[in-house]
């Protein structure tokens, strides 16, 4: 049997990862994992027990108490359940943005989440949008890429984002919690955000999704034939 293939996508919040990640998965007939639900789910967790992001001895102590499993919907989302119940629409705030970035700090969290995407991508071609799936999870994916953007165009995204779903925000906010964000995952000491040595760049700057997405399945077509 042929091994399974697994694309890693790694970049900064707001680069476009999990919309460019669900495309490429669709149009290529992959599963798409965004791993990054699966840390603000584990986020929620905490803030439902009272327990900060910083809160090191808590997220330890709560930790054993979260189940997570993944479910596809028929409209192709990846549904997070968190102990029996769906909080797919409960992790997508401001809020949870931060309580993800704290809880991802932890090492208990990253090693109790890991292998749950290792297991993944062993049983099915995958496209896995995160911070670390090319340096840490998936290290040895046949295609790595590193998505990013600027800042000030990261923050003008998710705020259109946040608008169309109806929330009040400020493009002030949303940048300073762009830029937290990312200081706090770059320079975290396990698994901080980095671009991997046999990654591919991709700047999003300047481009619309069709052609990141088409860049992308250029780079994988090359990477699956070489
Ligand atoms: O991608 P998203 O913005 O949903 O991720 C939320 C947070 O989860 C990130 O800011 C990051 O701190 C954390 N994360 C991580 N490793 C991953 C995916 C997400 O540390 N593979």
């Amino acid at each position: 049997m042929k091994p399974f293939i697994s694309v890693a996508i790694d970049g900064p919040a707001g680069a476009g990862k999990s919309t460019i990640a669900r495309r490429v998965a669709a149009e290529l007939g992959y599963l798409y994992v965004d791993t990054g639900a699966i840390y603000r789910t584990v986020g929620y967790h905490m803030s439902l027990m009272g327990v900060g992001p910083k809160d090191s001895d808590g997220i330890r102590r709560c930790i054993d108490d979260v189940n997570i499993e993944i479910r596809y919907g028929d409209d192709g989302l990846q549904h997070m359940i968190l102990n029996g119940a769906d909080v797919t629409d409960k992790i997508r705030t401001p809020e949870m943005s931060i309580m993800a970035s704290g809880v991802a700090t932890q090492s208990c969290v990253r090693d109790y989440l890991l292998e749950m995407q290792r297991s993944l991508a062993e049983t099915h071609n995958v496209v896995m949008d995160g911070r670390d799936i090319g340096t840490v999870v998936l290290p040895n994916a046949r295609v790595k890429i590193y998505l990013t953007a600027s800042a000030g165009v990261r923050a003008e995204r998710r705020c259109r984002e946040l608008l169309q779903r109806g929330e009040t925000v400020e493009y002030a906010d949303v940048y300073t919690d762009i830029v937290k964000r990312d200081e706090q995952d770059m320079n975290r000491a396990i698994a901080p955000l980095r671009c991997a040595d046999d990654a591919e760049v991709v700047d999003s700057s300047a481009m619309s999704i069709d052609q990141v997405v088409a860049e992308i399945k250029a780079i994988i077509r090359k990477k699956a034939e070489a």
